[in-house]
Order: structure tokens, then sequence, then C-alpha cells
């Protein structure tokens, strides 16, 4: 097509009914995408080298037409992983409400801008609204937040905030070089990289041993406090965690608080620290507060599930005296990318994330005034992640998101039975959350040769397992855990991990099991013949 039918077409689909044209454009692209109804996790990828794909990228002389591009878009979505295949079990990825998606296309069908509300409306009165409904659920009635890309943003504004806090003057002059944030040592790794961008350095993020069930342990976390303040620094941060993918470590939130105000109290301190609870995860528990003994037995019916969640509503109790948490819809809230919170118990946190040269006051509460950019990183901003949001906390309530929770942990169940049903395979997991972390023994492999290092032997299989998954095979996406420990004491173990996320694959365990003992099985007889050899991987870290 050449430029002059291009500008036509935008002319022709700039009026308001291009919703059927949008929806058969989508269709289109999906259409090229050849996924429909396969159930494989992946779509099918080769692989390649990213230096030698580039050296190809140019911009095009000329247009081509919608058909021509989307049919190289397509391309894009290879060896990304399919949500809505049951065989999906790698992380914590849901397949989003069909309304959220609808939701979320709008506002960029109306281009919505929620950097001030002349631009996006009413976006940002929502924005708060979700804000406020979430940080009710703690028993916060005057709390505001901010919209942002990803669980690593609400940290972000958590330990600017704190930073701000504890030297206003920093917003103008920079940071002083005697803070320090302290957080659990199963905290998410991503916190260290927040305190390097935020200038203070990652070395300046100490991480507190933690007890057997991997909360924090306060002795430990006093002699930090106590070592720190006797070499001078000032503690700006706890970050608590709420709940991680793997062990669910989180944090006995009032034990923390009351730890942290006893030494500052002794120590006659003249500032006490930001309290942030990294609960990107664990704020589906909030949705839990509250409910009398009574409703407790109704809504939760099996004692395990009910004790697991009862459990972890009490440890996040706490987090009523703290500043601010966070809240990732894209991981448990069946929203898509990005559908993140900063929920800050008042709006202090528009004072402490701007430049310091402004003070928010009555009049930017009124309609035309409100103004994002001040305190956000960004400047224009998407509204996808509110109107997602919006949609999905409407569409479930409370109850719903206790019922999801609830039957997250029962499909949890079920694979675990039909997990333990296989032999050589151990689930190992003694978590508070739903996921399965389990180890195969390999038994045909040791048994023929003792010359296999178990090591060796699960991240040969894993490497099986994905290539298989990028071919398009319809088995199962698992992951794996090289240095597992079920709690902080016990010895490391390369360990594999099952997420189970989609309630539609509830009865689909067994089946799904079953290809994973068919690929065990291949696996062994592979090795066993030659075809596919041990060696020595590297593999990343877990991602906790
Ligand atoms: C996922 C996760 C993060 C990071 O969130 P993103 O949405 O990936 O940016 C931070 N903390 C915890 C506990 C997480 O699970």
């Amino acid at each position: 097509m050449n430029k002059k039918a291009i500008v036509e077409e935008e002319f022709l689909h700039s009026q308001e009914d291009n919703l059927e044209t949008l929806l058969n454009k989508t269709a289109l692209l999906q259409k090229q995408l050849k996924a429909n109804n396969h159930l494989n996790p992946k779509f099918p990828s080769e692989t390649f080298l990213y230096k030698k794909e580039l050296e190809k990228s140019y911009m095009p002389e000329t247009g081509v037409n919608t058909e021509g591009v989307f049919a190289s878009l397509s391309e894009m979505f290879d060896g990304s992983m399919r949500p809505q295949s049951p065989y999906a079990l790698f992380n914590m990825l849901p397949s989003p409400l069909l309304d959220t998606v609808a939701a979320t296309t709008m506002t960029q069908l109306y281009n919505s801008n929620s950097l001030m509300d002349t631009f996006g409306g009413k976006t940002i009165l929502f924005e708060q609204r979700i804000a406020r409904a979430i940080g009710r659920l703690v028993g916060w009635d005057q709390s505001h937040g901010i919209s942002c890309n990803g669980g690593k943003l609400t940290l972000f504004y958590a330990i600017k905030s704190a930073i701000s806090k504890i030297v206003p003057e920093s917003r103008r002059e920079g940071i002083p070089k005697d803070l320090v944030v302290l957080t659990n040592e199963g905290a998410h790794y991503c916190v260290e990289h927040v305190c390097s961008i935020l200038g203070l350095g990652a070395n300046q993020c100490i991480r507190i041993g933690t007890k057997e069930d991997w909360r924090m342990d306060v002795d430990k976390l006093k002699q930090v406090i106590h070592d720190q303040l006797a070499k001078g620094k000032r503690i700006a941060a706890i970050v608590c965690c709420g709940g991680t993918t793997i062990n669910f470590a989180c944090d006995d939130t009032n034990e923390v608080y009351q730890c942290v105000k006893q030494v500052f109290k002794e120590t006659n301190q003249t500032y006490f620290p930001y309290f942030h609870l990294d609960s990107v995860i664990g704020w589906l528990w909030f949705n839990f507060m509250g409910l009398s003994e009574e409703e407790w037995e109704q809504r939760v019916e099996n004692p395990e599930i009910r004790f697991k969640i009862k459990r972890v509503a009490q440890k996040l109790e706490g987090v009523s005296h703290f500043d601010s948490f966070g809240v990732d819809m894209h991981k448990n809230g069946l929203c898509p990318y990005s559908t993140s919170f900063f929920v800050s118990k008042t709006d202090e946190c528009f004072n402490l994330l701007n430049d310091g040269s402004y003070t928010y006051g009555e009049n930017d509460y009124e309609f035309g005034n409100f103004r994002a950019y001040r305190y956000t990183i960004e400047n224009s901003r998407p509204a996808t992640g509110i109107a997602a949001a919006w949609v999905a906390m409407n569409r479930l309530g409370k109850t719903g998101y206790q019922e999801y929770l609830v039957r997250l942990h029962t499909l949890s169940s079920l694979f675990k039975k039909e997990l333990e049903n296989l032999s050589g395979v151990s689930v190992i997991t003694a978590s508070l959350g739903w996921e399965i972390v389990f180890t195969i023994s390999f038994n045909r492999i040791q048994s023929y040769s003792s010359d296999f290092d178990p090591n060796e032997i699960a991240k040969t299989f894993i490497q099986y397992c994905w290539n298989e998954t990028n071919k398009g095979r319809e088995i199962p996406l698992i992951s794996i855990v090289p240095e597992f420990k079920v709690t902080p004491e016990d010895r490391t173990r390369i360990a594999f991990l099952l997420y189970p996320m989609h309630l539609f694959s509830e009865d689909k365990t067994g089946e799904i099991i079953s290809k994973l003992a068919s690929c065990i099985y291949e696996f062994e007889t592979k090795v066993l013949s030659g075809e596919i050899v041990i060696e020595n991987r590297l593999l990343e870290k877990p991602i906790r």
C-alpha cells in the first residue's frame, strides 16, 4: 500500500464506529498466530542469536498492508507462553479475564493518558478509587496509590518514599551516604536493583536471616539494627515480605513492627523507619481479613487450606501499622500485564515522591487540577492497569477473590496427589502458598549407572522438556529451582517447580501429570540409548 492509501485509512478509521474494524483486525492477527485451540504451553520457536538477527533490521523503505505486517508480527509471539494452555505451569502467569482485556483494549483505542486529569479524565479518579478500596481491606480509610508497571516499581516507590521521609532535602540535594534498607533474606531479587537505581547502591540493602517458616528472625533483625546504628547508619526502610513465588516467604508483620519500634525507643532515635510490605502476591489474602470464625468455616471448607490461608492472613495483619504495600494483579488478580499498584496509607506519598518543590493541597483534588506526573516515574502513563484492576475487582469482589484463592489451593492439592502417585517423584514443599516443588529420582538412569550427577540429570531433563515445548509439543511446561531449600537451614538441592494457575485444568490434572510421566520415561530412554548426553549446564539462580 502506498503512503497515500495508509493516510486515507487512518482517516477512515478515526470514527468511533471503528470497533468492528478493530475486532476484525484483531481476529486477523490471531489467525496469523496459528494458535487456535491447541494445548501447547508455548508458541513454537527455534533458537537464534540476537546479534545475528539484528544485522538484518532496518526501517522499511515503504509500508505494506495490514495482512503483510501482521504476518511478520506474528513471529513476535514465537516462544512465548500461552497461559490458555492447561500445560502452562511455569510460573505465576494467569490467563486474564476477557473482561479485563476488553477494558484495556478500550483505553488503548481511546489512547487514554493518565498523566493528568485534563488528558485522562476520570482515569486518575478510578486509580485512586482502586487504591482506596484495596487499602480499606487492611483498615486504611485514607489510602491513595499509584498504578504502575510491575511489582518492582511498587518497591521503587516505597524505597523512594522512605528516603524522602528520612531525608526530605534529598529530593533536591541528593542522597546521603548513611542510609540502609533492611529486608527478609527471602525477599525478591529486585530489591537490590531498586536500591541501585535509586542511588542508594545495591550494597545498602541488607537481608535479614529467617526462621524455619521464612519469616524474619527478629533476634537477627535486632542485632543488624544495633550493628548499623553503631556504624552510624540510618535505617531508611524495612521492607517486609508478604509472600513470594517459592516458599511463600512471609513476615510476621506485627512481630517485625513491634521489634523495630522497641529498638528505636530503647536507643532514643529521633526518626522512625518507613515500613513497606511487598505484598504483590500476598494482597490476595487481604480479602480474608476480618472474617468471623463462622465465615472462615463457610468460605474455606477444607481445614488444611483454611489453616494455611488463615496463617497468612494473621501474619499480614500488622500491615495496618505500615506506610505502604504493593499489589500485582497480573500475578494473582486475573489481569493482564501490567496491573500493579503502590498503595500508600495516606496521600503523603505524593509529597515524598515529588522533586521537593511542591506540596500537595486541597486544590490539587479538584477535578481539572490533578497532576500525577509530579510524583510518578513516567510522564505520560497508560490507563490499562487502572481499567484492568477496576474490572477484575468488581467482577470478583471479596468473595470472588476468596473463592479464587481457595480453588488455587484445591487445584494444587489435586496436582500434588497425582504427582505423589508417580514412582520416583517426591513433593517437598512446606509452603503456605499453592506452588508445588518436587524432586524426580530418575531411577532408570541411576540404576543403570551411578556415574551421573543427579544435578546434571535434572538440568538436562528440564532442558529436554523446554526444547520439546519450544517445538510446540503439548507437554507440561514446568520450571527448575537449582538451589531449593525447604527451610532456611535445609540443605540445598535441585528441584522442579510446578505452578498451578488455571482453574480450567481442574479436571485435567491426571492427564497433565501422566504426560509428565511420559516425558520422564522418554527422557530416561533417550539417555540410556545415548541419544541424549548428560552434561554440565549453567542455569540462572532461582527466580523467587
Ligand atoms: C513478582 C514479584 C516482584 C516483581 O514484580 P514484577 O511485577 O515482576 O515487577 C516483586 N516482589 C515479589 C514478592 C514478587 O513475587
